[in-house]
């Protein structure tokens, strides 16, 4: 049986200075605390368009509202290069902190709105701030027609959303904290008990994680795996620096140096998903 490609995402959480307001609305007050937000901003998104063009990689970008008003120029370039913008909030509040439906869905208005204005067309993915999901958050995604969800983690395969026994036509990439960069560099004296893990320690969690995944993918004959995927999670202010921008380089290197790999956009593997899977049975 001749297997599809291996999909492989890359994504970035542009948070910029809502990583910070968001943890605390006193840090609004901290200018250098919000200047490690607006490094991402600044330095770091361009130097991952510049990676992403080199290597012609589609990416998908997920940007709280409140840094789409603060920065439209860096969000229309995202997307002028042919990104996928995806929602993620308007102010990074986690959605299990709101404690009314309506501040929930309001965020989420304004933020595709937002988008929808800098980018032209509405965005159709979702990503939570935090990978927090509230009990109203997947009927609030259903609302605003989004139909694509990269948050859950309980599998490797890409999947049909499914939230307390609710199953959704929203299709769900799954996601990791080992394929995210803030678990190993996200660093503040705020942030007790955080330290900076070596560049090399990194490289080798992201290789053999997708040299593994892309293994399992290749060998499977029954077709138990054909929805594994490898979605990888950055953030710019985060991986933005350059010495770990040289090692996303060498991970991007490294996948590319195996065949039948295609890296996609959020929508291009929702695509993909759909195309899968019984059709009759994902319009059930
Ligand atoms: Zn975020």
């Amino acid at each position: 049986m001749k297997k599809k490609s291996f999909p492989v995402g890359l994504s970035f959480d542009v948070d910029g200075e809502t990583l910070w307001t968001a943890r605390d609305p006193e840090n609004a007050k901290r200018p250098v605390q919000l200047s490690m937000g607006a490094y991402g901003l600044i330095e770091g998104v361009p130097r991952i368009l510049k990676l992403l063009a080199k290597y012609e990689l589609p990416a998908s970008f997920f940007v709280p509202g409140m840094i789409c008003e603060r920065y439209p120029d860096v969000v229309r370039r995202i997307a002028g290069m042919g990104h996928e913008i995806g929602n993620h909030g308007y102010s990074h509040t986690h959605p299990h902190k709101f404690s009314a439906e309506d501040a929930e869905r309001n965020e989420l208005i304004r933020t595709s709105a937002l988008i929808e204005k800098l980018s032209g067309k509405p965005p159709k993915g979702y990503r939570s701030p935090a990978w927090e999901f509230s009990p109203r958050t997947v009927n609030l995604l259903r609302e605003l027609g989004i139909d694509w969800s990269s948050n859950m983690m309980h599998t490797d395969q890409i999947h049909r959303l499914e939230v307390f026994g609710q199953k959704t036509d929203i299709v769900e990439i799954p996601v990791s904290w080992m394929l995210d960069d803030a678990a190993y560099w996200l660093y503040s004296l705020l942030l007790v008990g955080k330290a900076m893990q070596p560049l090399a320690a990194v490289e080798e969690y992201w290789k053999t994680e997708f040299e593994e995944l892309y293994r399992e993918y290749m060998e499977d004959e029954a077709g138990e795996r054909k929805n594994q995927c490898y979605m990888l999670t950055c953030h710019p202010q985060v991986i933005g620096r350059p010495a770990r921008m040289k090692l996303l380089e060498t991970v991007v290197c490294f996948i590319r140096s195996f065949p039948n790999v295609e890296f996609m956009t959020g929508a291009q593997m929702r695509d993909r998903y759909r195309k899968l899977a019984n059709e009759a049975e994902f319009q059930a």
